[in-house]
């Protein structure tokens, strides 16, 4: 395939708007007849809400339809949900989500091959091409994210490091001597190679020769995104997906950096309000709400996602008509609620990231004292700036809580803690522990 302007395939993703609805609408329309037919659970919430495939004839129909959660998939594990006989299954990947029993997802060849490409339209806009060298430290295995990069990196022709996740020095050893160019792993982690690479001495634009980075699988802000690129010296682009639809590739960012372009040729999306369960416009926050519309083994009927963001149906520059989805700014679920006040980490790492004198690494400890909500902020001093004068220190403290009562409308303790003394994670950060017994 030829690509054109960083758009691996213009076909799809340049389509009119009303030829997309249609590809959408006959999709969806064959998608709810396979599941219908084949996947019990869902006819019986079909045929509950009255609900039957001839009802599905274009995309206004799919709000008809009901909706899927995570718990089905546990409900249903481990193959309770394929619309295919297990022998056409040739892969499995899983999640082990936030709580208890894992997930798994079972996909068909046409499956990975869909999924294939759609990681290699996301690296494609950040600028990948056969002469690139991508180097994957996402986790190889039921994780999604390793596999996921490896084969749309693979797809392209480039020529791929599967490292997996962890091991830092050594990462960035192969980095130098391979001369890596494009970087696959969660935005935490590029940050914490970024800062050990400084730490070795060694230069970006010199001695590593990255040139853009595709992250994804956990939240993170616009602010993130620049320390993470002035650390490397790259262009950092946002990608989005989860296990239940395909994995990396559902949406990512193109050169604009201005949203998520969503592969509808392959995903509906939708914006609903979590308590009325109501469509939301374009442009209002809400949960994503996602229904596979080729997906062979596992479809998934408006799957909620959990995740708040917003829909741009806006034109992009860049010549893709898909519409985009806006950065992750928190779950419906793993929201944090103090003292009734809704908080998101995201909100307290974007005052973080703009203080001199801390590095983006930190810890949310919520307590319940005497009935009361407590939050305590750790986040680690830098090496500079731990050295320095205890009055210095103390206004960074003040600083810190001051933005994050503007910010976030609560009071928080912030405690800094010595440079490095906050677990790193190579894959998926934690950053709260909840101490609280609801
Ligand atoms: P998993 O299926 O284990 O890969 O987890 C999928 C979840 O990771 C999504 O539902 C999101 O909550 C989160 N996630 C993935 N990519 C991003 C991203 N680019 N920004 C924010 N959250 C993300
Ligand atoms: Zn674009």
């Amino acid at each position: 395939m030829s690509i054109v302007d960083n758009i691996y395939n213009p076909e799809r993703e340049c389509m009119s708007k009303e030829d997309r609805a249609k590809l959408q609408g006959e999709f969806l329309k064959k998608t709810v007849e396979r599941v219908y037919n084949n996947v019990p659970v869902f006819r019986e919430r079909m045929d509950a809400k009255g609900v039957k495939p001839e009802d599905i004839n274009s995309i206004d129909d799919l709000k008809k339809l009901p909706f899927t959660e995570k718990t089905d998939l546990r409900d249903q594990f481990p193959f309770g949900l394929l619309a295919v006989p297990q022998s056409e299954i040739v892969r499995i990947q899983g999640s082990s989500g936030t709580t208890g029993k894992p997930i798994v997802a079972g996909y068909t060849e046409n499956d990975v091959e869909v999924w294939t490409e759609m990681v290699a339209r996301a690296m494609s806009a950040a600028g990948a091409t056969k002469d690139d060298i991508v180097q994957v430290c996402y986790g190889y295995g039921l994780f999604t994210g390793g596999l996921g990069a490896h084969q749309g990196a693979t797809k392209l022709g480039a020529m791929t490091i599967p490292m997996s996740s962890g091991n830092t020095q050594r990462q960035i050893m192969m980095m130098k001597e391979l001369g890596s160019t494009i970087l696959c792993c969660t935005p935490s982690y590029a940050t914490y190679l970024g800062e050990t690479i400084r730490e070795m001495g060694l230069v970006p634009g010199k001695d590593i020769k990255l040139k853009s980075g595709v992250f994804g699988a956990e939240p993170w802000s616009e602010e993130m995104r620049q320390h993470i690129e002035e650390l490397l010296g790259i262009d950092a682009m946002n990608i989005y997906g989860l296990t239940e639809i395909a994995g990396p590739g559902v949406a990512f960012e193109c050169k604009e950096k201005h949203g998520m372009h969503i592969n509808e040729d392959h995903v509906i999306a939708e914006i609903i309000d979590p308590v009325t369960e109501e469509q939301l416009p374009p442009g209002t926050p809400g949960e994503l709400v996602l229904t596979t519309i080729t997906k062979e083994g596992q479809p998934m009927i408006r799957y909620r996602t959990h995740d708040i963001c917003t829909l741009d149906d806006t034109p992009c520059s860049c010549g893709r008509t898909t519409i985009r989805m806006g950065r992750i700014t928190g779950r419906t679920d793993d929201m944090l609620v103090i003292r009734g006040v809704n908080v998101f980490p995201s909100q307290i790492e974007s005052v973080l990231v703009g203080v001199n004198g801390v590095a983006p690494h930190y810890m949310l400890i919520v307590d319940r004292v005497n009935s009361t909500d407590t939050l305590e902020v750790q986040v680690e001093l830098t090496d500079e700036m731990f050295s320095d004068s205890v009055s210095k220190i103390e206004k960074i403290k003040n600083q810190i809580a001051s933005e994050i009562k503007s910010v976030v409308g609560i009071q928080a303790k912030i405690t800094l803690v010595e440079p490095k003394s906050i677990p790193r994670s190579e894959g998926k950060a934690k950053r709260i522990i909840d101490n609280r017994k609801i």
